[in-house]
């Protein structure tokens, strides 16, 4: 980590504390906080467009993630292999939002785990209650067990597919193998009655 990633999350660290404790109501600070946007290169466009949808000092923390990527490519540091929108790291935990970890697996693995869904999810958390989503923890994590549930489902969805394809394969090679020519027309016409319904043809 360099000295100026250090200066910069303090000072993220420091504008997060400042309106915790206590929040201007000045409209110049307000507009600051909802309007302006944070310039910085080397960051995807259609990632930067989603920072941009968050609070001020939260977009700091985001772009803040986002260059952290490179210093673990620098390091040689591997994918970590994140399977879901959880990861255990420090800075996930303290402010439920993507992590440089959550990145390395965006920029640089097979998994993009930030989908346009998941982004709305994360804005919509500042939407609704702003900074006090890091004073009611049970409502952050219930939005990321939510999240967690949908992928599970998906994923346990994906895998019955994939088993079912499996396993249909499977006789398909062993009737064809080992089958009469009875057997193999007789699997054949099962196998198109019970795919007729579902394929739904037009
Ligand atoms: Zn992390």
């Amino acid at each position: 980590m360099t000295s100026f990633q250090h200066g910069l999350i303090g000072a993220c660290n420091k504008i997060i504390a400042l309106d915790l404790k206590r929040r201007s109501d000045s409209d110049y600070v307000a507009f600051e906080f909802r309007v302006k946007k944070i310039s910085v290169t080397g960051v995807d466009d259609d990632i930067l467009k989603e920072i941009h949808k968050f609070p001020l000092p939260i977009q700091k923390l985001i772009v803040n993630e986002i260059l952290f990527v490179n210093d673990r490519i620098e390091k040689g540091k591997e994918l970590p292999g994140l399977t879901s929108l959880e990861c255990h790291c420090t800075f996930f935990h303290k402010y439920m939002l993507p992590c440089k970890h959550i990145f390395h697996e965006q920029l640089y693995g097979p998994r993009k785990l930030l989908t346009i869904d998941v982004w709305n999810r994360f804005q919509q958390m500042f939407d609704e209650s702003g900074f006090e989503i890091y004073e009611h923890r049970e409502l952050v994590s219930f939005e990321i067990r939510e999240i967690d549930e949908i992928n599970k489902a998906a994923e346990n969805r994906k895998l019955t597919v994939s088993e079912l394809m499996e396993r249909t394969r499977n006789e398909y090679w062993n009737i064809e193998e080992n089958g009469n020519e009875k057997k193999k027309s007789e699997f054949m016409e099962r196998l198109k009655t019970c795919l007729d319904p579902i394929l739904k043809k037009k």
